[in-house]
């Protein structure tokens, strides 16, 4: 695996590629980050990972300060993986030259993004610096960010003529979506997170088997949830994977949920 840290490297190693799959990341390399790997394995392309913690997406500096990181230890996984080359670029190398500012329109600014201000135009600004540098055939994207994969194909799929490709959640034997931010969770906080999880499970079960058409209001399960696990929620909501348009129950639709859990905020949908 060739380790690229600057622009002009890899512009270099990369050019004569014509099957590249990308995975982007933030690093804490796990299980779901390889899960990605491997799909772009599948499909016998040049693969090409890229760390990079970015700072623009974060709305807190101490967040982003707290973000675990450990390259040492990915280094060591994406070698064993194969991984033809990792792009670890500085904030400042990536983000030299000037680029278009993203806005989200109003009807975008749904479940996190009301919730974290700025954050995916942050989100967005990356890809886009990213996506113009790596030409790839395909980005393997997970759809525990599920939001964020709707607005990076929605923004930047037709942009850079690029086949995102979804990739299902992984999670550990306890329904725990994997997560760089798990690490700094404790114990008794995994527990919580893992009887959460089961009886969100069990909500969208009971709903999709109920095959329920109808408007549906959460407050109630919010609130109980909130006092029985003594966390801040910031949304609980069924949402169409299409549109992301709220209680459209006419094609698949999924329950995306986000809270704050011993000062760690998690995301996840089911
Ligand atoms: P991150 O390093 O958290 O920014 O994630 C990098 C990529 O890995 C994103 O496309 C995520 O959606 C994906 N990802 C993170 N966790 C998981 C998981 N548990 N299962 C599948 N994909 C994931």
């Amino acid at each position: 695996m060739k380790i690229i840290k600057n622009i002009f490297e890899l512009n270099k190693a990369i050019k004569n590629y014509k099957n590249i799959g990308f995975v982007p990341t933030m690093g804490g390399i796990h299980k779901g980050h390889i899960s990605l790997i491997k799909n772009s394995k599948k499909m016998k392309a040049e693969t090409i990972v890229s760390i990079f913690v970015n700072p623009t997406q974060f709305n807190k500096k101490k967040d982003f300060n707290n973000y675990p990181r450990n390259i040492k230890k990915d280094i060591s996984i994406l070698k064993k993986l194969k991984v033809n080359y990792l792009f670890l670029p500085e904030v400042k190398e990536l983000y030299k030259e000037k680029k278009e500012k993203f806005v989200l329109k109003k009807s975008e600014k749904i479940l996190c993004a009301k919730f974290r201000k700025g954050h995916f135009e942050g989100v967005l600004d990356v890809m886009n610096r990213l996506l113009s540098l790596i030409k790839s055939k395909h980005v393997f994207m997970g759809e525990k960010d599920f939001q964020q994969l709707f607005l990076i194909k929605k923004i930047l799929g037709k942009k850079y003529k690029i086949k995102i490709v979804n990739c299902p959640t992984i999670r550990d034997k306890n329904k725990i979506a994997l997560s760089t931010r798990n690490k700094l969770l404790n114990y008794k906080s995994i527990k919580k997170i893992s009887n959460i999880n089961l009886k969100l499970l069990k909500l969208k079960k009971d709903l999709v088997f109920k095959n329920y058409k109808k408007q549906i209001n959460l407050s109630k399960i919010i609130t109980k949830i909130e006092m029985n696990y003594k966390i801040k929620i910031d949304y609980l909501e069924f949402r169409d994977e299409k549109n992301l348009k709220l209680n459209e129950f006419k094609q698949n639709y999924r329950l995306f949920i986000a809270y704050t859990i011993d000062k760690v905020r998690l995301i996840d949908n089911f």
